[in-house]
């Protein structure tokens, strides 16, 4: 016979038998709930991992079964994530930022049977619980000394992992079987679940250390403040017990102080997070002067990194920006901004305006772009086109909906981006928002982030405006700063001679606010609204 190599599934349970034999005594290290800074180790974290599968097979949790966690990141939502993984159940993470009601329509609709809670979101679920008919017993990720009296019936985690041993063998099963199910905020419709497989979450996790994207190792202590239920954690949960990397947790504290008393009391090399926490953090600098002693790396992904951000962290602390991009579909990393050697020795403005690419896909990933009929457009860096993506880490379609991706496999984004002869992809706009004028499509985030640098401008938004003769036109919304009140002419100059003259917004409108989704990002679909029935003077 051959003689190939065994068969040895990738599956979760395998990462954190890693992490515990070879780098076991190495550090987690959480900010707490309830408020101390509290320290663990690799070789812990499993033992009560499995603890937590042995609890949850007692209680008559099977494979294949949804366990949800509502949790901040902390060693007790780790050990969660692998006991429930590791048992075969589906590590459901559900994010508390969404509204209630939508909190209980992906309870429901994921048919979670447990549900693990931080003590910040107990009451949130006794006042949701009546809408949760399949929990079956919530668990507060606390001991029996702070839980406090409660209508739920909730038990405290300590007590309740205690009533079993950690004398559990993970089972082995097929590696295709769903580990993570994690909803997209649904701001388009109903909110749609990804279900990730063990499989998919090993391959993630190991395209996640690789050194062009999160680049860990076992002498790498990294800061996921990006939260476990956002779009899986950004792969950090897996990446860190696959290269042994110390890992340093923020429990519920994102603000810049809280976040820059970890980053240098812990040595931390490196972090990721959406552009919100890294503005917080630069402003919290700002204010007290102080300094970044020992991180190398900041991930920045989620939403378009301002330019002024990357800047400021390389300008005034040498640190390098990782710009990212991805989708909870995307399990998410789907590119890394990181500089090859044909780009390496760009400066000043150059380097800037490569750092506002979100950069090329690592191994495992293979991205396209192509016009309305599927046909692949040009990668010269300008003719933008939908993104495709397709890879064994990308999801295939939905849970309890089915596959959505074409025949040849790519998944479409919803994303307009640009890639360039050296495979360095721009997103431009998401499909939804960008403006179709005479067959030609305009860029609304390039015409958001000209208008946020006008002195008087707090927030833009622009929305494409049925118009009869060229289909749509760009309308700028914007927000003033407090105190200004910016013409319409002031704005307007503002684009000449940083866009193409027919990009320029047809009108623009004052208002005192601009909608918002769960995850901080402008609600164009309520704009759009809004202003369905709005006349250009340009009709
Ligand atoms: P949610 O809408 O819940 O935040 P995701 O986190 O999955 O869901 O969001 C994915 C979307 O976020 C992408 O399709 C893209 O439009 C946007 N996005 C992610 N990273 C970036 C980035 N670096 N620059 C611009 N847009 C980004």
């Amino acid at each position: 016979m051959l003689g190939l190599m065994q068969d040895w599934p990738l599956l979760c349970s395998k990462i954190i038998d890693h992490a515990a034999t070879v780098h076991g005594g190495r550090n987690i290290v959480s900010r707490s709930v309830e408020g101390p800074i509290h320290r663990t180790t690799y070789a812990e974290v499993r033992t009560r991992a499995r603890q937590v599968a042995k609890r949850l097979e007692k209680h008559g949790i099977r494979l294949g079964d949804r366990v949800a966690t509502l949790a901040w990141n902390t060693w007790r939502h780790l050990e969660v994530w692998y006991g429930i993984t590791g048992l075969g159940a589906v590590c459901h993470t559900v994010n508390p930022r969404l509204f209630p009601d939508q909190i209980a329509w992906i309870m429901n609709h994921a048919e979670s049977r447990i549900l693990f809670v931080d003590l910040t979101f107990l009451p949130l679920v006794e006042k949701l619980k009546p809408s949760l008919p399949l929990v079956e017993q919530v668990v507060v990720l606390t001991d029996a000394a702070h839980l406090p009296e409660n209508s739920v019936g909730a038990l405290p985690y300590e007590s309740w992992i205690a009533e079993v041993d950690s004398d559990f063998a993970w089972p082995t099963f097929d590696e295709n079987t769903a580990a993570g199910l994690c909803y997209t905020s649904g701001t388009t419709g109903d909110p749609k679940g990804v279900v990730y497989s063990h499989r998919s979450q090993v391959l993630h996790g190991l395209l996640a250390v690789m050194p062009d994207t999160l680049n860990l190792s076992s002498s790498a202590t990294v800061l996921p403040v990006v939260p476990m239920f956002h779009a899986n954690c950004w792969g950090i949960a897996h990446a860190a017990p696959i290269s042994g990397a110390r890992i340093v947790f923020p429990g519920p504290k994102m603000d810049g102080a809280s976040i820059h008393e970890l980053l240098q009391d812990e040595k931390v090399t490196h972090t990721a997070a959406v552009p919100t926490v890294w503005l917080m953090l630069l402003q919290h600098l700002d204010k007290t002067g102080g300094s970044l002693d020992f991180l190398k790396r900041v991930v920045i992904g989620g939403s378009a990194a301002p330019r002024s951000m990357t800047q400021a962290f390389r300008d005034r602390f040498g640190i390098e920006v990782m710009h990212a991009w991805g989708m909870t579909e995307t399990s998410p990393l789907g590119t890394v901004c990181s500089l090859k050697p044909e780009v390496a020795d760009i400066t000043g403005d150059e380097w800037l305006d490569l750092k506002e690419k979100q950069g090329f896909t690592p191994f495992m990933v293979e991205i396209e772009v192509t016009d309305d009929e599927n046909r692949p457009r040009p990668h010269d860096g300008t003719t933008f086109g939908r993104l495709k993506v397709r890879g064994p880490a990308i999801s295939r379609g939905y849970f309890k909906i089915g596959d959505v991706v074409d025949e040849d496999g790519w998944f479409d984004t919803g994303d307009v981006a640009t890639i360039d002869p050296l495979g360095y992809m721009q997103i431009t706009d998401r499909s939804k928002d960008v403006i179709k004028s005479g067959g030609e499509w305009i860029s609304s985030i390039d015409l958001e982030n000209i208008a946020v640098g006008h002195p008087d401008v707090a927030e833009a938004a622009v929305i494409g405006v049925r118009h009869p003769k060229w289909d749509e036109r760009p309308l700028l919304v914007i927000v003033a700063k407090e105190g200004r009140s910016p013409t319409r002419e002031s704005l307007l100059k503002f684009f000449e001679g940083k866009i193409a003259r027919w990009w320029m917004p047809d009108d623009v409108v004052l208002v005192d606010e601009i909608p918002h989704t769960a995850t901080g990002k402008i609600k164009k679909l309520t704009l759009r609204e809004q202003f369905k029935d709005y006349r250009l003077p340009t009709e």
